[in-house]
């Protein structure tokens, strides 16, 4: 079989026939089952024409604020930036950097970087740059957590409706709507149909007889266009300008670093308040636990569950899980390689949704800027803390999941 007709699975390297799979339908890897292609759906003008409505609601969601509140007269009112430019008059610049980045920056990266790259696919004017250009965008995509912050709102709310009169913004609407439509663009696209546009595809010899994944045929995957290239033959990829490697470098170091970079945040995010209270001169310290219980005794069992998973259990098990995975590696573990997959996977998906917490404190602060009457800072409990998901983030990027599949191949080493 010529090799110009393959493509390796980024997350176990098995060796497969690339197929368009039809309208709705998705192609999974055989092994570990990772998805390949999302195919059939393909409709780059739709999307095109989402990623500019999308822009134009992430705009009017910077434009005016997103939540009101009054309090006995006094009116005070929230929008992103002025979140952000908030914390960073207040001395928190790490927090005010965490949301400028996750919540205003790669957003928008994000929507101009696929809006211009669809754009010049559509009027085949695509060159390299596109192709460099197409790959950041697709890494600010894992970045941008506006969805979060959206969850984020709706916690904040709740908790300032039990004190004040709340009042939603114009830009919470914008946020929803931008929302909706960035996520409807994202699905109207399948990247490896856009990865075949931009150009530069295999050309690669046949195959040796017999091998199964690609470090077995002498071949390297590229892990953001999925371009093979013959090993030693480019040190970036033609493509899209990757470096191209066999592995992640020094994978296990790295993701062992982190876990325990992680697990040391861990101790004062939880034990340092992250926002202190001042109303009428008293000042009461919460911590996260401290946050989930006033919801549990105020009847929000709800809100106190939301913040529960994204703060405790999905930190926790999320640390857990990477260092299993690491240690049954280490111990050369066979043990059902498609469960320890499924739980990479796991890890992946849901670690972004424990930064909501990050995002009420953010909010809270915003608003609760009252003077005498009440004030809320953030408490160093809040720095620990996001530094620990963006720990725990890095870990699971750094993890290479092809180490799980590597045991079980003949001559791995
Ligand atoms: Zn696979
Ligand atoms: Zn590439």
């Amino acid at each position: 079989m010529p090799a110009s007709a393959l493509i390796a699975c980024p997350e176990c390297d098995r060796l497969h026939r690339e197929v368009a799979p039809p309208r709705g339908a998705t192609a999974h890897c055989l092994r570990c089952g990772a998805v390949l292609r999302r195919g059939g759906h393909d409709s780059r003008d739709m999307a095109l024409a989402l990623y500019l409505a999308a822009l134009v609601f992430f705009a009017l969601a910077n434009m005016f604020p997103l939540l009101s509140l009054r309090l006995h007269g006094a009116v005070k009112e929230a929008s992103l930036p002025g979140c952000a430019s908030l914390l960073a008059e207040l001395g928190w610049p790490w927090l005010a950097a965490i949301l400028i980045t996750t919540v205003i920056l790669a957003p928008t990266m994000h929507l101009l970087g696929m809006a211009w790259v669809l754009f010049q696919v559509r009027r085949g004017r695509q060159n390299r740059w596109t192709a460099r250009l197409f790959r950041l965008v697709e890494q600010f995509q894992t970045w941008g957590m506006a969805e979060v912050f959206v969850l984020g709102i709706i916690v904040s709310y709740v908790k300032l409706a039990k004190m004040a009169v709340i009042l939603p913004g114009p830009s919470l609407y914008a946020l929803g709507a931008f929302v909706l439509t960035a996520a409807a663009a994202l699905s109207a696209v399948d990247p490896a149909a856009v990865w075949h546009d931009l150009g530069a595809g295999h050309d690669l010899p046949d195959l040796p007889a017999g091998a199964r994944t690609a470090r077995a045929a002498d071949l390297v995957t590229c892990l953001s266009c999925h371009r093979l290239s013959a090993r030693g033959k480019h040190r970036r990829c033609p493509r899209c300008g990757a470096t191209l490697r066999t592995r992640k470098p020094e994978s296990r170091q790295r993701t062992w670093a982190l876990l325990a970079t992680a697990v040391i945040l861990y101790v004062p995010a939880n034990l340092l308040p992250v926002m202190r209270v001042v109303s009428l001169g008293k000042v009461q310290a919460d911590t996260i636990m401290g946050g989930i219980l006033y919801f549990a005794r105020t009847g929000s069992w709800h809100l106190a569950l939301i913040i529960f998973t994204a703060s405790v259990v999905v930190p926790v098990l999320k640390i857990s899980i990477l260092a299993f995975l690491l240690l049954a590696e280490h111990r050369g573990s066979t043990w059902n390689p498609l469960q320890r997959a499924r739980l990479y996977r796991l890890t992946e998906m849901v670690g972004r949704w424990s930064m909501v917490d990050i995002f009420v404190v953010t909010l809270m602060v915003a608003m609760v800027e009252l003077g005498n009457l009440a004030s809320i800072a953030p408490g160093p409990g809040a720095v620990a803390f996001a530094l620990m998901v963006v720990a725990t983030m890095l870990a699971a990027l750094t993890f290479d999941p092809r180490l799980l599949w590597d045991r079980l191949e003949p001559a791995h080493g």
